[in-house]
């Protein structure tokens, strides 16, 4: 389901424990809290947890920084024409407001993820695209509104600003996966550093942060990524298309994200080898997120004069 109301969140990053999943209110009392072997309040708690949307404001700030690195000089003046010379595509204004919106257009609730069944070896859209849209169609549709010179400006602003979200949430493994209607790891309830968590929240927010600890400004962060893509990675990232990069989500959720996490009620605690093994998976889905956006941003403003 995924559709409890999304929560609004300052636009700045100097708070490392703000969540996407979590309530402030519940968040002030489960901040380092040690949970007790028992795990009757863990399935209590597990109810209580609201759900998240998405990688967390951070995941698509670094998104959208990456993709403005590697932009034409054509889409960039696209970009500005639309949005205004001062902001960018990597503002959280502009990164996070499909989920700031969610609430209020809910016609979008279920744009941000696509349910692929855990046993799938792909994405098919009959089977897993329902009829309101889903984040692999939505990416093909914004992309072409975006590039329709003739749409107003309006529209076309809309279009960029949910393009480059879902490019976002596409790569983000939980979001392409349902296992046991655990609705991509919102129900999943594990012990992550001794706190009850759900296994969509360490994924949308967790494992980035605990990876951004020497760069908590994640313009910065993204930057440290960029200058590590390779020029093999810039051409083979970039190949492919949302369905395709919805499969390799696919993927790493079902090798990695859920490794070591079985279904049964008790699981084994999750700590810092989880994050050893599955930080740089999410840090490698960052880059081709970015690298990909970049490169429907450049076709989609191609053609266009520069204002
Ligand atoms: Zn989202």
């Amino acid at each position: 389901m995924r559709n409890l109301p999304a929560m609004k969140h300052p636009p700045h990053y100097s708070v490392p424990a703000r969540s996407r999943g979590l309530k402030p209110a519940y968040k002030g009392r489960m901040e380092g809290r040690l949970i007790p072997a028992c795990l009757a309040g863990a399935l209590f708690l597990a109810l209580a947890l609201p759900t998240a949307y998405g990688w967390g404001r951070e995941g698509h700030v670094i998104v959208a920084r990456i993709a403005e690195d590697h932009l034409t000089s054509q889409a960039k003046a696209g970009i500005a024409a639309l949005l205004g010379a001062q902001s960018s595509i990597a503002g959280d204004a502009v990164a996070n407001w499909a989920d700031d919106i969610r609430p209020h257009r809910r016609e979008s609730k279920t744009w941000h993820y696509v349910n692929i069944p855990f046993g799938a070896d792909h994405y098919d859209a009959k089977r897993d695209c329902p009829p309101a849209g889903c984040v692999v169609d939505r990416i093909g549709h914004f992309a072409r509104v975006l590039a329709d010179k003739k749409a107003g400006q309006e529209t076309r602003v809309e279009a960029l600003k949910f393009l480059v979200h879902f490019v976002g949430d596409v790569h983000q493994p939980l979001h392409c996966i349902e296992r046991d209607n655990d609705r991509g790891g919102n129900e999943c309830t594990v012990i992550f550093f001794h706190e009850v968590r759900n296994l969509h929240w360490i994924w949308d927010d967790e494992l980035i942060r605990r990876r951004m600890h020497l760069y908590p400004d994640p313009i910065a962060f993204a930057d440290r990524l960029d200058k590590r893509i390779t020029a093999t990675q810039t051409a083979e990232f970039t190949k492919g298309d949302a369905a395709s990069w919805a499969g390799e989500s696919h993927r790493a959720a079902r090798e990695v994200a859920y490794a070591g996490v079985p279904t049964t009620r008790i699981k084994p605690p999750l700590a810092e080898d989880y994050v050893r093994h599955c930080g740089p998976v999410a840090e490698n889905l960052l880059m081709k997120a970015g690298l990909r956006l970049a490169r429907m941003l450049n076709t989609a403003f191609e053609g266009e004069h520069s204002r």
